[in-house]
């Protein structure tokens, strides 16, 4: 899908995406689509990190190529930029399978998912990225096609309608959501697999820069990677975009690697700390520390205070400061830890 159709899409589904540099969603650069697919690794072997996940995938792939069957339905969930979209690739490579993308904003109506199955080959992937986004009308229709890979298509109107069955090739859907809640438990129930990713560790990021170094070229020392991925958020999205802005300035700074000194510089002009929080995370810091006395405070108050949307606060920035451990979710709200008094 292209930009201006995926932002009419958006706007059409009254979704606001928050674009910040330090946040794991595609960015406009990202949503190009080359440069995510220049440093999208194609086999697990050259996928660091989430062990567990791979390993797991690894296993359930072979026994399916073994058995010459369709692999199960997969659901990946998780933050956006840990490499979703990437292991659904991986795997219809993996499987030797063709593989087939869309997203749940993108299928309007069950006619629309209707001619994405029946265009497709025998045993290929299908991959649906935010699929807590498919309306229920499509979701239903999916159920059978999953199950028993049929769907049923209403024909006509009134009393004259009637309902025909129809044959699909047998097909795998790797679904991608970061709202896991959001999916209802018939749908949910229907993925054999289901897998969750974690932020990266700093190691595991820094073999990420590693491989997008030398893919683009780039001449990146190794404290030079290692303060990099302690800025990242523990996101390979994040890190590949940092990589990139560092690079700029090591560019016009004369240098030929990107080292320490000028991951530090660059870091400081974009405004990102050695956590990797930016301006709107330092001030909800602030703002639990200094206005409600470091906590408890309830979400809804947090977020009317800092002007934002409930959701927002909740999904987009809150989710890294928990995870880092800089704020703490309770029965009476969100409470500053020592770390994050310490860190604004
Ligand atoms: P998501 O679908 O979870 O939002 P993507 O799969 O689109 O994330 O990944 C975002 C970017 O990060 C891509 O450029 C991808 O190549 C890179 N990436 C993600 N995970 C890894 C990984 N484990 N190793 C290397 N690159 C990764």
């Amino acid at each position: 899908m292209n930009r201006s159709s995926s932002l009419f899409e958006e706007k059409k589904k009254n979704v606001v995406k928050v674009e910040r540099f330090v946040s794991g969603e595609a960015g406009p650069i990202e949503e190009q689509g080359t440069f995510e697919q220049t440093l999208r690794p194609s086999s697990f072997d050259d996928y660091p990190g989430q062990v567990f996940v791979k390993e797991n995938l690894k296993t359930y792939v072979q026994a399916a190529r073994a058995r010459q069957r369709c692999l199960d339905h997969v659901i990946l969930h998780g933050p956006p930029g840990l490499g979703k979209t990437t292991l659904a690739h991986i795997i219809a490579n993996e499987l030797a399978v063709p593989f087939h993308q869309t997203s749940g904003p993108a299928i309007d109506k069950p006619g629309d998912l209707a001619g994405i199955l029946a265009g497709i080959e025998a045993n290929s992937l299908l991959f649906i990225d935010e699929i807590h986004r498919l309306n229920i009308q499509v979701e239903e229709v999916l159920y059978s096609a999953m199950e028993d890979f049929c769907i049923d298509i209403v024909i006509g109107q009134g009393p004259t309608a009637r309902t025909v069955r129809m044959p699909l090739q047998p097909f795998t859907l790797v679904g991608a959501t970061t709202r896991l809640s959001s999916l209802s438990r018939p749908f949910l129930s229907r993925f054999g697999i289901q897998e969750k990713l974690d932020y990266y560790d700093d190691e595991s990021i820094c073999l990420i820069l590693n491989r997008s170094a030398r893919v683009l070229g780039i001449q990146l020392s190794q404290e030079g990677a290692l303060e990099l991925a302690c800025r990242s958020r523990g996101t390979p999205r994040i890190a590949n975009r940092l990589l990139r802005r560092v690079w700029d300035f090591a560019q016009v700074a004369g240098k030929s690697q990107v080292e320490r000194a000028i991951v530090e510089f660059a870091l400081r002009r974009l405004d990102i700390d050695r956590y990797g929080l930016d301006r709107t995370d330092r001030e909800i810091l602030r703002t639990i520390s200094e206005k409600y006395g470091g906590g408890p405070v309830g979400i809804e108050t947090l977020a009317a205070t800092l002007g934002e949307e409930k959701s927002t606060v909740e999904e987009v920035y809150e989710p890294y400061l928990v995870h880092r451990g800089f704020i703490r979710r309770g029965p009476r709200g969100r409470s500053l830890t020592d770390l994050g008094a310490a860190s604004f």
